[in-house]
């Protein structure tokens, strides 16, 4: 029960990685919204983990690329909760394709969906932190954030984009007692990446030391390690898990 009595949001919580996220918050203690654009399979069972820590876990539906939705739904949130301890932005989008090929759509999808949204939350929620004093911020970066990726260029400049935000917003908001961190995956065994070629994984395996892709729960693990006061001296960060496909 490392984060008993604190309320998260988390978007993209419908399934993939965020919903590791949402089922190992629920199970450790904490009230769970989660946003994303369509309900969750899974909301079933995060009930029945909510029911069996004694939290709630609440579903708000909404785009995180629209300022205008995302700023009704978030303030809706922090009203209904009081008051939120931790913030995941998780929500993300790949559109990949070779630079002389990216639309200028496929552009703006990916950054707007991966990192403006990012702005748009952070923003609200970073501010009521800072009157508790308290909180943590995490963002979801990539691999790709740091080293690139061919074929990924919106999607490597969107989650490089994250890398500034989270440092900047941790500069700013430490003093108010509020961190904020990203988490850089590699490859992890969701959707997305069931999306590649058996050749591309091929491919992608060969540069992993440990042999294999990542559990989307090995991903929440450090999501808790960084949402719970385990972590209190540790801000600005971004921690890679990645099977030492970088080091
Ligand atoms: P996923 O399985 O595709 O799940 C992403 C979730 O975000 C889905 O529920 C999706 O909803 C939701 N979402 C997408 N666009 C949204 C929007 N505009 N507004 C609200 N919700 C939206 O992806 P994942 O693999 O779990 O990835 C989660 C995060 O980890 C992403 O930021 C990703 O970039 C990052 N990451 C993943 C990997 C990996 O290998 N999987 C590696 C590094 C980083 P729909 O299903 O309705 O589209």
């Amino acid at each position: 029960m490392l984060v008993k009595g604190k309320s998260a949001l988390v978007t993209g919580g419908a399934r993939g990685i965020g919903k590791e996220i949402v089922e190992t918050l629920l199970k450790n203690g904490a009230n769970v919204y989660f946003i994303d654009l369509n309900p969750s399979e899974y909301m079933a069972d995060y009930e029945v983990l909510a029911k069996e820590a004694g939290v709630k876990v609440v579903f708000k539906q909404a785009n995180v690329a629209s300022e205008e939705d995302i700023t009704n739904v978030v303030e809706e949130i922090i009203k209904e909760a009081g008051e939120l301890d931790i913030l995941v932005n998780n929500a993300g989008i790949t559109r990949d394709g070779l630079l002389f090929r990216m639309s200028g759509k496929d552009w703006h999808d990916v950054i707007n969906i991966n990192l403006s949204s990012a702005f748009y939350i952070t923003r609200i929620v970073a501010r009521h932190m800072a009157k508790l004093r308290r909180g943590s911020i995490v963002n979801m970066s990539s691999i790709v954030g740091a080293h690139g990726n061919a074929g990924q260029v919106n999607y490597s400049a969107s989650k490089a984009g994250l890398i500034g935000l989270t440092k900047s917003v941790a500069q700013e908001i430490a003093s108010r007692g509020v961190r904020c961190n990203a988490i850089a995956p590699g490859f992890i065994k969701t959707a997305m990446t069931d999306k590649l070629t058996d050749d591309q994984k091929d491919g992608l395996l060969k540069q992993v030391p440990m042999g294999r892709l990542g559990l989307p729960s090995e991903i929440a693990d450090l999501l808790l390690f960084l949402t719970s006061d385990m972590s209190q001296y540790i801000t600005g960060q971004v921690i890679e898990i990645n099977g030492g496909m970088a080091m």
